[in-house]
C-alpha cells in the first residue's frame, strides 16, 4: 500500500481532532518497538482517539482514502502485530471507560484501552472475578486481549478470552460500527460475529468494547510448587489433580530445572522453592468456592502423590507472599532468559496427553541440529501449551545461533504438526508467525479466512501486514 498522501494526513489529523493525533517523531518512538525489541517500526501518523465515534471517523477516512491502519492497544503483543510498518498507528489507549458492572448477570462492560489488571479490579469492586490473568496484565488492554484470543495461567478453569467475552462494539473496516455488546449467554441468531473479531490480531475492525462474563470469588485457594522426575510424571498428577477436585484446578504450570536456574540468577529477589533440585517442576493451583476446601484436597492431593512416588518434594504456600514467591518464579522465566542471551521462542500446543512425548522428540531433534543447545520448556501444560525456548550453548556463537533460528524452528514446528499441535497457541501469528502458518494450515482454512476478511475489508485496510 502506498504512503498516505498529505490530503489523506490532513483528514485523518481533522478526523482526529485536537489532542489526538502527533506526527512528532519522539512522541511516537516508544509505540514502534515492543517488550522484545524484536520489531522496529515506522509509521506517519499516531492517532489516539477516546471515542467510539472518533474511531469510526477515522477508519472512514482511511478507507475513503486508501490508508492502512496498525490498531495498538498495550504494545505487549509479542508477535510484531501491533507495530506499523508504514501504516498509520491507531491507539485505543485514551478508551478508558468500565461502561457497567452488573453482578446480576455477572457482566460487565469496558472499553478497549482498559488495562487488563483494571478491568480485574472493577470486577472484584463488584463481588465478583474476571479471571483472564497474565504476567503483562498491567499494561495489556482489553481491546489486545480480545483481539490476540489471550490466554493466560487460569485458561485451564475458565477458558480463553474467546470463552470470556459476552458481546462485543466495534469499527468495521468501512467505518461502521458493529453494536454487538450483548450481555446474553444465550444467542442463537445465526453467525457469532463477536468470534470473528476475537483473535483477529486487529485485521477485521477496531474493538472499542467488550462485555465481559464474570464469576464468583472462590473463597479458598491453595498454591503448590512440586517437584517431579519426570514431564510424563506432571502429566499423571494434572490428570490425578482434576479428577480428585471435580474442576478445581486453576493452574497448573511446568518449568524445567534450567529455566529455575535461569530465574535464580538472574531474577533479583528470587528464591528457591523447594530444597531440593529436581528436574522438573509443577505450580498447582487448586480453588474452591467452600472455605478451606483448596488447602485441604491440595494436601490430600499431595499426600497421595508422594506414596505413589508421582511427586519427588512440594512446598504448599503458607501466606500470600509465598504464593506470589512462588508465581514469581514461574512468570520470571521468560525475562530469565534475556541475560543468556536470549533464543529461539516457540509458543506451541499439544494435546495435553501427549507432551511429554512431544518434549522428549523435540529435545531430541533440536539437540542434534545443535549440540549444546539450552532447552528451557516451560507454560501452562494444563491446557497443552508450553513456550518451548531454545537457548544458545553456554558460551557459544550467538549471533550465529540467532541466525539459525529459522531452521531450528522449522523442526520444532514440523514435530508440533505431526502431533496434531499448534504453531501458536497464544501470542497469535502478527508479523512473526504469519508465512510460517501458511505451511501448517490447509489450503481451504487459508482459503476461507481471505474470502472472511476480503468480505469485510475489501480494500485490505486492517492491518496489512497481518495473517493471510
Ligand atoms: C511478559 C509477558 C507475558 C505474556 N503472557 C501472555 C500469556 O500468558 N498469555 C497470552 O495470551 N499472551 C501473553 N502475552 C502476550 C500479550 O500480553 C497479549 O498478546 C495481549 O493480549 C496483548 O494486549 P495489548 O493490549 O498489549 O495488545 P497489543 O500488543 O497492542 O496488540 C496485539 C494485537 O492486537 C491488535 N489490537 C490491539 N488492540 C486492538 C483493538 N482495540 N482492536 C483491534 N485490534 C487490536 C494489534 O493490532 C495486534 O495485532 C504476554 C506478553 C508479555 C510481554
Amino acid at each position: 500500500m502506498t504512503p498516505p498522501s498529505a490530503v489523506a494526513i490532513a483528514a485523518l489529523k481533522s478526523a482526529a481532532g485536537v489532542g489526538c493525533w502527533t506526527d512528532d517523531p519522539a512522541e511516537i518512538a516508544p509505540w514502534l518497538t515492543e517488550w522484545r525489541n524484536r520489531w522496529q517500526g515506522h509509521t506517519p501518523l499516531m492517532l489516539t482517539p477516546h471515542s467510539t465515534e472518533q474511531i469510526a471517523r477515522i477508519v472512514r477516512v482511511c478507507a475513503e482514502h486508501r490508508v492502512a491502519i496498525t490498531p495498538q492497544g498495550g504494545d505487549t503483543g509479542l508477535v510484531g502485530g501491533q507495530i506499523p510498518y508504514g501504516e498509520v498507528l491507531l491507539s485505543t489507549r485514551k478508551l478508558r471507560a468500565v461502561r457497567d458492572v452488573t453482578p446480576l448477570d455477572d457482566a460487565m462492560t469496558v472499553e478497549a484501552g482498559v488495562s487488563l489488571l483494571e478491568a480485574q479490579q472493577a470486577a472484584a469492586g463488584a463481588g465478583r472475578l474476571f479471571p483472564l490473568s497474565l504476567a503483562a496484565e498491567g499494561t495489556a488492554t482489553i481491546g489486545g486481549v480480545v483481539s490476540t484470543n489471550a490466554g493466560g495461567t487460569a485458561v485451564l478453569r475458565y477458558g480463553m478470552m474467546r470463552d470470556l467475552v459476552l458481546g462485543l462494539e466495534a469499527v468495521l473496516p468501512n467505518g461502521e460500527v458493529f453494536h454487538g455488546l450483548k450481555r446474553l449467554r444465550k444467542d442463537n441468531t445465526g453467525y457469532d460475529l463477536k468470534q470473528l473479531l476475537i483473535g483477529a490480531e486487529g485485521t477485521l475492525g477496531i474493538v472499542t468494547a467488550a462485555t465481559l462474563k464474570l464469576f464468583p470469588v472462590m473463597r479458598s485457594r491453595a498454591t503448590a510448587v512440586v517437584g517431579l522426575d519426570s514431564a510424563a510424571a506432571a502429566i499423571d498428577l494434572l490428570a490425578r489433580a482434576k479428577a480428585e477436585t471435580g474442576g478445581g484446578v486453576e493452574a497448573f504450570e511446568l518449568m524445567k530445572r534450567i529455566g529455575m536456574e535461569f530465574v535464580l540468577k538472574h531474577i533479583p529477589g528470587a528464591r528457591e522453592p523447594l530444597d531440593s533440585t529436581p528436574p522438573w517442576y509443577a505450580l498447582v493451583e487448586l480453588v474452591s468456592g467452600e472455605p478451606g476446601a483448596a488447602e485441604a484436597g491440595l494436601e490430600r492431593l499431595l499426600a497421595g502423590a508422594f506414596d505413589s512416588g508421582l511427586i519427588t518434594d512440594a512446598a504448599i504456600a503458607q501466606n500470600e507472599a509465598q504464593r506470589a514467591a512462588f508465581w514469581k518464579v514461574r512468570e520470571e522465566q521468560s525475562a530469565a532468559q534475556k541475560p543468556e542471551g536470549g533464543g529461539w521462542k516457540h509458543d506451541v500446543s499439544v494435546p495435553v496427553s501427549r507432551i511429554a512425548e512431544f518434549l522428549e522428540e523435540a529435545t531430541t531433534a533440536v539437540e542434534r541440529f545443535c549440540p549444546g543447545a539450552r532447552v528451557s520448556a516451560f507454560g501452562h501444560v494444563g491446557d497443552g501449551n508450553m513456550h518451548y525456548d531454545v537457548l544458545c550453548p553456554a558460551g557459544g556463537d550467538r549471533p550465529a545461533f540467532l541466525a539459525r533460528w529459522a531452521e531450528g524452528s522449522r523442526i520444532v514446528h514440523d514435530i508440533v504438526a505431526r502431533y496434531d499441535g499448534s504453531i501458536s497457541a497464544e501470542h497469535g501469528l502478527g508479523r512473526l508467525k504469519t508465512e510460517e502458518a501458511r505451511r501448517y494450515k490447509s489450503p481451504v482454512e487459508i482459503a476461507t479466512m481471505q474470502a472472511v476478511r476480503a468480505a469485510l475489508d475489501p480494500l485490505r485496510i486492517m492491518n496489512p501486514g497481518v495473517l493471510f
